[in-house]
């Protein structure tokens, strides 16, 4: 049964080119962009990344800039910083340890990467849960339990025994590809196309006609979806490069610059990502953008203003310094290289 999935599966997405050339320092790479980031935006960004890192070696010798800047485009800078402290223990262990408990004590990586190191990276019997994993095993094996932990430890106590048997007759790598695959393109949450699943036959959720109830939904906390999020943002340019700061390890895009931001007004109270402007700014800004992140929708109002008047305005002087403005190298958040690109122009 788990042929005809396996089949589809290397028919369909062989192709992808994290899947042409294998090894664990590949595998590593991948899998890290691949969390939280969709198949088509790692499509663009991993053959240039590996192209310019092309092993453990030349990824260790780097900076945490430069990691970032290479990390462009994908979002979650942390995970770029994890990869890199992986990288960097890995190059001084002298090779990827073949144990589970000593991959995780490998700073950055965690329990699915671990498992996906040792399932996809070296084809050995290992189940690498992820979401659309732990989806699918709670469809095909009608578990109801509340995604997350909970599922993820029934997974792994009570079905283990009979998936570790599938590794006898299926490939490791395989098999989890494959039921990744599934989970994004079949089986996802809240859509199954289970009439051309090649897994239905077998599949109890779907025998029992209600394929969405699996696995159960977290309950409601009843708390609000999205925070409304005013801020100001200020461009300072000098000589061609412009006033910033460096996020922190404790900030979103920590690692990248940004140019001076306070909080004119937060639906969220306790919110501390950006200090508070200290008194009302009176002048008229000279645009506006919108973004988000995470559970905040944004309206950024920046002004243009030269240095006095910003520190006139914000009553800050100390903490930033000039970066050069450069659009493809910089190491700018995007919210910044767009309110950069409508002052400086294209
Ligand atoms: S039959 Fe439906 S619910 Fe079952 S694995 Fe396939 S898509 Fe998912």
């Amino acid at each position: 049964m788990y042929s005809k999935l396996i089949n589809w599966s290397l028919n369909e997405f062989s192709s992808l080119p994290w899947r042409k050339k294998r090894n664990l320092y590949t595998t590593l790479v991948s899998e890290i962009m691949l969390q939280q980031t969709t198949v088509s935006t790692v499509l663009n960004h991993y053959p240039v990344f590996i192209k310019k890192y092309p092993n453990i070696k030349s990824l260790s010798k780097i900076s945490e800039e430069e990691i970032c800047i290479a990390w462009k485009g994908l979002g979650y800078y942390r995970r770029a910083r994890n990869l890199l402290k992986a990288a960097k223990t890995i190059d001084e262990l002298g090779s990827f340890p073949k144990e589970k408990s000593e991959l995780i004590k490998i700073p950055g990586i965690g329990e699915y990467t671990a498992s996906a190191l040792i399932s996809i990276g070296d084809d050995r019997p290992e189940l690498a849960i992820d979401a659309n994993i732990e989806r699918v095993v709670s469809r095909l094996y009608g578990v109801k339990e509340q995604k997350g932990l909970k599922l993820q430890k029934k997974i792994r106590t009570e079905l283990y025994p009979k998936i570790e048997k599938l590794f006898k007759t299926y490939s490791s790598r395989e098999l989890n590809e494959a039921l990744m695959d599934l989970g994004r393109v079949y089986c996802q949450a809240r859509k199954a196309d289970c009439s051309i699943c090649p897994m239905k036959s077998r599949c109890i959720a779907f025998k029992k006609g209600k394929p969405l109830d699996f696995p159960e939904k977290p309950k409601e906390k009843g708390s609000k979806k999205y925070y409304d999020l005013k801020l100001a943002r200020f461009v300072v340019l000098h000589q061609g490069k412009v006033l910033g700061y460096v996020k922190n390890e404790q900030s979103w895009l920590s690692g990248q610059v940004e140019i001076p931001t306070f909080i004119i007004k937060s639906e969220d109270s306790s919110l501390v990502q950006y200090p508070k402007v200290r008194k009302v700014i009176k002048e008229k800004a000279n645009g506006k953008i919108k973004s988000s992140i995470t559970k905040y929708r944004i309206e950024n109002h920046y002004w243009v203003v030269s240095k006095a008047d910003f520190e006139r305005i914000s009553g800050i002087s100390k903490g930033y310094k000039y970066f050069k403005f450069d659009r493809q190298m910089g190491n700018f958040s995007t919210t910044t290289l767009k309110i950069l690109n409508k002052v400086i122009g294209d």
